[in-house]
């Protein structure tokens, strides 16, 4: 039998898509690929925006188009957020929530046994424990692999859909994160990221406290040449006391992605964020201290309801002061099922467009900024791919600069998937064009 898989939205899908694969191979089925025709389909969705679900549901029909006879497995958070939604659609024959990823071999097995739809989604108040879906083996590539560490959040930000979709906050089995990390190690990986809904509030179900410093250290541990990435930190939950627990980590990327969503103390409010901008720059503050080229990320919302023309330059200012890596903006999107779309003052489109466009002008300044502070200095960089016709080497430095290197191509093919510590000595392209030390 055959088996073709559809994933929308974020890390932690593509990694629980990965695990499902696995878990079908084990089931003795061929994985193919998503154009390919497949007896069994699944789609693992999201539902993060309005526009999410609607992509979901494209990509349900696309799939049964192409594979009239097969059997469509819808899963993820819109499998969740939009239970009867889903259920309701004839092209889908298997609803699996958030919580049961892992039954769903077995829900196909039942399926083709007696023909009848299935459909298994908790409350999700009832999404008790953690899914473990086995240990993963293999990734997409050779580089860099995901482990889920953490599922769930219970930070309910106002305009946040996933507490609802993921439910509360449970960890993964200690011994089964570093079983993986030991595995996907031994099979070559020089990258472990450490992913999850609230990769932060990892360890913290019984006091609240996050413990995600003990686990880094314990994967620290494991003999191998590798290093390890956050995919990302939440300042609703770590501040600049703790952000300290991690500098003593040498395997651990001077990057970390630190969501900040407004400059505006006002707006922050609104959001329910559970910090202001003095506890954001402290963090930033104590983060470069430590290493001024510590690589920072960031999400910033526009045009979030009641946000005024002032609350904006606050968030044009933040870019402005914080030399980030990159800054992802968003215009504010209603998500129904949230308390940000019922309040009133929702920004006008045209507001949203213009105040988008000046921040991602802002943001880009903010990134050239840290890139040119780079220059001069040398960086450990994972080199993953060769550009003949530029004859470069590429790869990431670990405080997240991309990075290039003339080198001819037998060189080369020895380097890929390999450190290399590099002098950042010009401008290029999106990054800086270095020599190898
Ligand atoms: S911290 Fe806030 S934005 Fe992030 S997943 Fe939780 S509720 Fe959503």
């Amino acid at each position: 039998m055959k088996a073709s898989f559809v994933t929308l939205g974020c890390k932690v899908n593509q990694y629980e898509t990965q695990a499902l694969k696995e878990l079908f191979r084990a089931e003795g089925y061929e994985i193919v690929s998503e154009n390919d025709p497949a007896d069994v389909c699944v789609v693992n969705t999201c539902s993060v925006t309005n526009i999410a679900d609607r992509k979901s549901r494209q990509a349900v029909r696309h799939l049964k188009k192409l594979n009239p006879d097969c059997i469509v497995v819808v899963t993820g958070c819109y499998a969740q957020t939009g239970k009867e939604a889903v259920r309701a659609m004839e092209e889908v024959d298997i609803v699996a929530g958030t919580n049961e990823k892992s039954s769903i071999p077995e829900l196909v097995r039942e399926y083709i046994e007696d023909q009848e739809k299935k459909f298994r989604v908790l409350e999700y108040e009832k999404l008790g424990c953690f899914d473990e879906m086995g240990i993963v083996e293999a990734m997409e590539g050779r580089t860099r692999a995901y482990i889920k560490i953490q599922e769930g959040c219970n930070r309910f930000c106002s305009y946040c859909i996933i507490p609802y979709a993921r439910g509360n906050v449970r960890s993964r089995n200690e011994e089964d994160i570093l079983k993986e990390a030991e595995l996907l190690i031994n099979c070559g990986y020089k990258e472990l990221v450490l992913t999850g809904i609230n990769t932060a509030l990892y360890g913290s179900e019984e006091d609240g406290e996050p413990k995600l410093h003990i686990l880094i250290d314990k994967i620290s541990r494991i003999e191998g040449d590798y290093r390890i990435r956050l995919s990302s930190l939440e300042p609703t939950v770590i501040n600049a006391e703790y952000i300290k627990k991690l500098f003593e980590f040498k395997k651990l990327c001077h990057h970390v992605h630190l969501s900040v969503q407004s400059g505006s103390d006002n707006v922050l409010k609104s959001m329910k964020r559970r910090y202001d901008m003095t506890e954001y720059r402290n963090i930033v503050k104590t983060i470069k201290d430590f290493d001024e080229n510590y690589g920072i990320t960031t999400d910033i919302i526009v045009g979030f309801p009641g946000e005024e023309e002032e609350d904006f330059n606050d968030s044009v200012r933040t870019v402005e002061d914080i030399d980030f890596c990159k800054v992802h903006v968003f215009k504010y999107s209603r998500r129904g099922g949230t308390p940000a779309d019922k309040m009133k003052d929702q920004v006008a489109p045209q507001v949203k467009n213009a105040r988008s466009e000046a921040l991602i002008k802002a943001s880009e300044t903010s990134a050239e900024r840290f890139i040119n502070k780079n220059l001069g200095t040398s960086r450990s960089v994972l080199f993953e791919e060769y550009d003949r016709k530029k004859g470069t080497i590429t790869g990431l430095a670990d405080n997240y600069i991309r990075v290039y290197v003339k080198m001819d191509e037998k060189d080369a093919e020895n380097a890929i998937n390999s450190f290399g510590n590099v002098l950042l000595e010009q401008r290029f392209l999106d990054g800086i064009k270095g020599i190898l030390l």
